[in-house]
């Protein structure tokens, strides 16, 4: 991507800060619905989406809640809550019909380029843990967004699904596993780039890469954005009307130097992860679906170990993981400085009461970083007995910065999703937190609009482009077995999934 260099002393309508998923939905999006608007990017790096969006620092799950038991809690009464699921679920649906809008205005290159399907599987043993799966298959069967889920405690079945998980597991072992075969596989490093590649085709846009953003303050309503040139320490400012915080891990510093009233008082948590990377093609080849199972006590959301078939560049791979770690650094090139230099007077209450409501997870974090090699295989073996480490090297993911939050009862609460943080004059809009992540970033990115562009989004003009681009758009899916099966048909043919029984 080339920078166009757009003139310095005018105010451009949109700054995006970072390069990212989020950063790239918005972009795309607004420049849709308004052709008009100048919008410029910068991006620390040299590259864009080579932090958390890049196709190997994340598991590349297309978040459909079908598979992923931490969005589906098991309450005190023995119960299975589906709230979150349904929801994360109807996010993604939003998501694919925006990504097939995409495919069908070539906008981006073929699906297969960054979509494909791959089974989605819940894995669990143990008696306790085979209700509760079987339980929450019961339940998710009440919203047509789950139809087409099958369940399964025969362990003949099962090995006919996953072979390798269920070959020398012990007969008498009590498991069952759910499959839905809507599963997908995302690449979202690779759609980032294409939605960036594409929004530079078009007049009054521009990217700037080894530019970070230092500073942001807003004078007579409109910000000035200090920006340092990392490869030659210029400094400048760019005056905008709208700014847009999507720096990933960065986005916390970021939104602390805004200095907006909405912005005291948060704190972040970094969660740092490792892989294990697959590198037999004979063991890569005999295994094809996400499987996810439970997590371990104290063990945050995200850690919810998976094995994953990826398909990255047209090239088959596995993954397993993620385990966590700690480091201070907000982002996987950032400085260890990070976290300390975080704290604030406004933040230190919240960040010390998260800390001490989360000691199983402090006890956690530290014992995944004192794992040994063999203590990493024997995690792996639980999902695929005959593993042998030779098969496998270690990586490092993405980094994660978990939202600690005021709380009025507790002082302060580490959330494990996502939070938008808007300024009440709708100019600057931050997103802290990574979960669901990447895959909810239309949804995301549509309720950040509704917030900061509140007017033009009630506009017929606006209203009728968001419905070609999300035919949904106003109308729950999870409420309207029609619409939903109408919606999901025209996606999976859009983006060739090839969804098989
Ligand atoms: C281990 C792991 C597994 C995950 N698995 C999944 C998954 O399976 N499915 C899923 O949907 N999501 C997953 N996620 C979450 C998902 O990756 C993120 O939610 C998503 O990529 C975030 O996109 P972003 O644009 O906000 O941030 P990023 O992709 O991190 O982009 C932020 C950009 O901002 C830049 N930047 C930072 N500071 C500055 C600054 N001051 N100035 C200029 N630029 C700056 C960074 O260099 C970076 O390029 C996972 C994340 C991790 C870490």
């Amino acid at each position: 991507m080339i920078s166009k260099n757009i003139n310095s002393n005018k105010v451009v309508d949109v700054v995006l800060i970072g390069a990212g998923i989020m950063s790239a939905t918005l972009g795309v999006l607004l420049k849709e619905l308004d052709p008009e608007l100048s919008i410029e990017i910068f991006e620390r790096l040299d590259v864009a989406a080579a932090e958390s969006s890049d196709a190997w620092n994340n598991a590349g799950t297309g978040h459909s809640a079908f598979c992923e038991l931490n969005y589906t809690p098991q309450l005190e009464d023995g119960s299975v809550e589906t709230k979150k699921a349904v929801a994360i679920a109807e996010s993604f649906e939003i998501s694919k019909q925006f990504w097939s809008f995409l495919v069908q205005n070539n906008l981006v290159d073929t699906p297969e380029t960054f979509i494909k399907s791959i089974p989605h599987m819940s894995f669990v043993w143990g008696q306790d843990n085979v209700n509760f799966l079987k339980e929450r298959y019961a339940k998710l069967q009440e919203c047509e967004l789950f139809k087409g889920m099958t369940y399964s405690d025969d362990a003949k079945q099962l090995s006919e699904w996953m072979p390798l998980v269920m070959a020398g597991r012990n007969p008498e072992e009590k498991v069952a596993a759910t499959r839905m075969m809507l599963g997908t596989d995302v690449n979202f490093g690779a759609l980032t780039r294409m939605m960036f590649n594409s929004l530079m085709t078009k007049p009054d846009v521009d990217m700037e890469f080894n530019k970070e953003v230092r500073k942001l303050k807003q004078k007579d309503g409109i910000w000035e954005v200090k920006i340092k040139d990392q490869e030659t320490g210029d400094k400048r400012t760019v005056k905008a009307k709208f700014v847009f915080i999507g720096a990933g891990g960065g986005s916390l510093p970021l939104l602390e130097k805004s200095d907006i009233p909405e912005g005291k008082g948060f704190g972040g948590f970094p969660v740092s992860g490792q892989w294990l990377k697959c590198v037999n093609p004979e063991v890569i080849e005999r295994h094809n679906a996400k499987v996810y199972g439970k997590a371990s006590v104290g063990a945050p959301p995200m850690s919810v170990p998976h094995l994953d078939t990826r398909m990255i560049d047209g090239k088959k791979a596995l993954l397993f993981g993620p385990y966590a770690g700690f480091s201070t650094r907000f982002l996987k090139n950032g400085s260890l400085l990070d976290l300390p230099m975080s704290i604030k007077v406004n933040n230190i209450r919240p960040m010390i009461a998260a800390g001490l409501d989360n000691i199983p997870l402090t006890k956690y974090l530290i014992d995944q970083v004192r794992q040994s090699p063999e203590d990493r295989l024997d995690a792996l073996r639980e999902y695929l007995p005959a593993a042998v480490m030779e098969d496998w090297e270690l990586e490092t993911a993405g980094q994660r910065v978990q939202v600690i939050k005021k709380s009025a009862e507790h002082g302060g609460i580490l959330e494990f999703g996502t939070e938008v943080v808007t300024a009440a004059d709708g100019s600057i809009a931050a997103l802290l937190g990574a979960s669901p992540g990447a895959s909810t970033a239309v949804s995301i990115m549509v309720t950040l609009m509704e917030r900061c562009f509140k007017d033009q989004m009630k506009t017929p003009e606006w209203t009728s482009k968001l419905k070609a681009m999300i035919p949904s758009y106003g109308k729950a899916l999870s409420d309207d077995a029609a619409l939903a099966a109408s919606i999901r048909s025209q996606t999976t043919e859009v983006l060739n999934l090839q969804v098989t029984e």
